[in-house]
């Protein structure tokens, strides 16, 4: 057992506020106490100066886009689309060697972030040309290790991407690496990966998800959805991203997006609609009364030019909010956070819109849910994965520890990913201090990572 003081802790309640003096006692992987208003530190304690929340989760990653933080900002005018092109360069390069020393740093990244949980949405499965690797799973199992190593949990979203379009059933030649050429294919590939040694690991576990309705004909979403039922396995969707998509969908089956996916069996508890920017009335309500969680990108979707999303009426509706940072333009989930409201204000003219602990709490709780961990709680029984804002050595946090009614409004407002002192993902300390205990220097591991795809 280990007895951890916390100077000032949320428990994940939206409806429950700071409290000063929590104790939290962990066993294993487990929360197994939490006690408030403890006026002095217990002997033995690990003291977590500053304000402790629930670990956060990234619902949405993928870990080679890291690669391109500042490569795509010099290409001039553009839309998505021409950003895919330098995406594919990327997804092009990568082999089972390269990708795990960048995901492994792009995960020790996310830790330093007050990151415990990511949901790692992953389609680049074969060779160049298609070819499977000896173990079809090389790749998955690569991402699965590199999140053990820098120490956080992964929910593997492995992802089936059949086709390169409506009315396309080609694949271009980068296209041909994410393809196992039919459902079933796909299936018997992912039943592999979780019966694998690292899917049995306490910190991982297998996901499923369909890469768009572009990628996806209507028969394997059905096919997908029917597996993850099965499986009780998260299900994740990019959905209506971009307004292209929604059109090329409506000229080739007469339905949105979001209602081919319903269609299909893909909406409820257990899934995850990605971005859910461009969605109409009848779509929220199917995806709110569905109860199915949305992923917010927003660091990710002002950079691709995508759009705002309509986040209180999905969340009015009954939608859980989560965040990802998916390209990792940034990886700051303060930042995704704020954003969602903040470009609320701009789109509606009002403030307000989502409180601030409500925002911390699609940050950790809802994440934490949309990727299968029971975590996002600090209460006994949950995981024990937990982050510490520092609050008395941050420029931008100075005095943010006075009042324990606004303490969650700054970090939402104000904190940056740089201002996380500590991190426990199963009661196992990650992050010390800002500093990763188990790579020791993750700028360098970065650098080296990324030097080695370089054109
Ligand atoms: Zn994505």
């Amino acid at each position: 057992v280990t007895t951890w003081f916390a100077d000032l802790a949320w428990t994940g309640d939206p409806d429950i506020g700071v409290e000063t003096g929590v104790v939290i006692e962990t066993n294993g992987q487990h929360i197994t106490k939490v006690a408030p208003g403890v006026s002095v530190v217990p002997p033995g304690a690990r003291r977590l100066a500053g304000l402790t929340v629930p670990g956060l989760a990234n619902a949405h990653s993928h870990a080679f886009h890291r690669a391109l933080r500042g490569r795509t900002q010099l290409a001039g005018a553009g839309d998505f689309w021409s950003w895919r092109e330098l995406m594919y360069l990327v997804a092009g390069s990568l082999e089972p060697d390269t990708y795990y020393d960048l995901a492994r740093a792009c995960y020790a990244e996310m830790a330093l972030a007050g990151i415990t949980a990511v949901g790692e949405f992953h389609y680049l499965h074969h060779q160049k040309g298609g070819v499977p690797y000896a173990d079809p799973n090389a790749m998955g199992r690569g991402l699965m290790a590199a999140a053990q190593e820098a120490g956080i949990r992964i929910t593997l979203l492995d992802t089936c991407y059949l086709r390169g379009g409506f009315g396309e059933p080609q694949l271009d030649p980068v296209q041909v690496r994410f393809s196992d050429g039919d459902v079933d294919r796909w299936a018997l590939r992912v039943a592999a990966l979780a019966d694998g040694s690292a899917a049995s690991r306490p910190t991982c576990r297998i996901g499923a998800a369909i890469h768009s309705v572009r990628a996806v004909p209507e028969p394997a979403i059905t096919a997908v959805a029917d597996w993850a039922a099965a499986e009780d396995a998260p299900l994740h969707m990019h959905v209506s991203e971009q307004p292209g998509e929604n059109r090329d969908c409506l000229a080739a089956t007469g339905r949105t997006p979001t209602a081919l996916l319903a269609a299909g069996g893909a909406l409820g508890r257990r899934g995850t609609a990605v971005h859910a920017t461009h969605v109409n009335a009848a779509d929220i309500d199917a995806l709110g009364s569905s109860r199915t969680a949305v992923c917010f990108c927003p660091t990710t979707e002002r950079d691709l030019a995508d759009g705002i999303g309509p986040a209180r009426l999905l969340v009015d509706a009954g939608a859980v909010l989560c965040l990802g940072s998916d390209s990792h333009a940034q990886i700051d989930l303060f930042e995704e956070a704020r954003a969602v409201e903040l470009d609320e204000r701009l789109a509606t003219g009002r403030r307000g819109n989502l409180d601030p602990h409500r925002l911390m709490a699609a940050a950790a709780a809802g994440g934490a849910a949309s990727l299968g961990w029971d975590a996002g709680r600090l209460e006994p029984g949950r995981l024990a994965d937990f982050t510490t804002i520092d609050l008395q050595h941050s420029v931008r946090l100075a005095g943010a520890g006075s009042d324990p009614a606004t303490a969650v409004a700054h970090a939402v407002f104000a904190a940056t990913a740089g201002d996380v002192a500590h991190v426990v993902v199963g009661g196992e300390v990650i992050v010390e201090n800002g500093r990763h205990v188990r790579v020791h220097d993750v700028p360098q591991a970065l650098a080296t990572a990324l030097a080695a795809l370089a054109p």
